[in-house]
């Protein structure tokens, strides 16, 4: 898709530290790390979000991670975990379909806060969704 960052980075218009492809997803490094090591999965073809991203894509995305991604991350850069995450429209920077991968390490820092004020109770939610 013109004017997507990450069709760029796809076709080479873009440099970027590639980790691994093959003809259907990309991972590169994420060029704002929040960890050392943070990658980004995205599909060669251009999909906006998780709904409009095929199973075939994420079952192999998630399939290369398992088998090749997080290994390598473990014996390369001796991470303790591995948060796998992927935002949707809303907190989505780039609008080209991308999965998260961030290492973890003992004290890394990385917080993930929530406003407790915000949270509405439990029987609440679950009544939304269920009923
Ligand atoms: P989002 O907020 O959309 O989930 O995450 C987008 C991510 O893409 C951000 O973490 C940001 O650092 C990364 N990013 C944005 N532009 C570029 C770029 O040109 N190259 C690389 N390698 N990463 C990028
Ligand atoms: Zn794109």
């Amino acid at each position: 898709m013109e004017d997507c960052i990450f069709c760029k980075i796809v076709k080479g218009e873009i440099p970027s530290k590639r980790i691994y492809e093959d003809d259907q997803i990309l991972v590169f490094m994420n060029i704002n790390p929040s960890t050392n090591g943070h990658l980004l999965v995205i599909p060669k073809e251009h999909s906006i979000t998780f709904l409009d991203t095929s199973n075939e894509i994420i079952t192999h995305s998630l399939d290369i991670v398992r088998e090749k991604i997080y290994p390598l991350l473990k014996e390369r850069l001796h991470c303790s975990g591995l948060t796998i995450a992927q935002n949707n429209e809303l907190g989505q920077e780039i609008k080209h379909y991308h999965i998260h991968l961030t290492p973890r390490y003992e004290d890394d820092g990385l917080d993930i806060s929530y406003d407790k004020e915000k949270i509405i109770d439990l029987d609440t939610i679950y009544e939304k969704l269920t009923k």
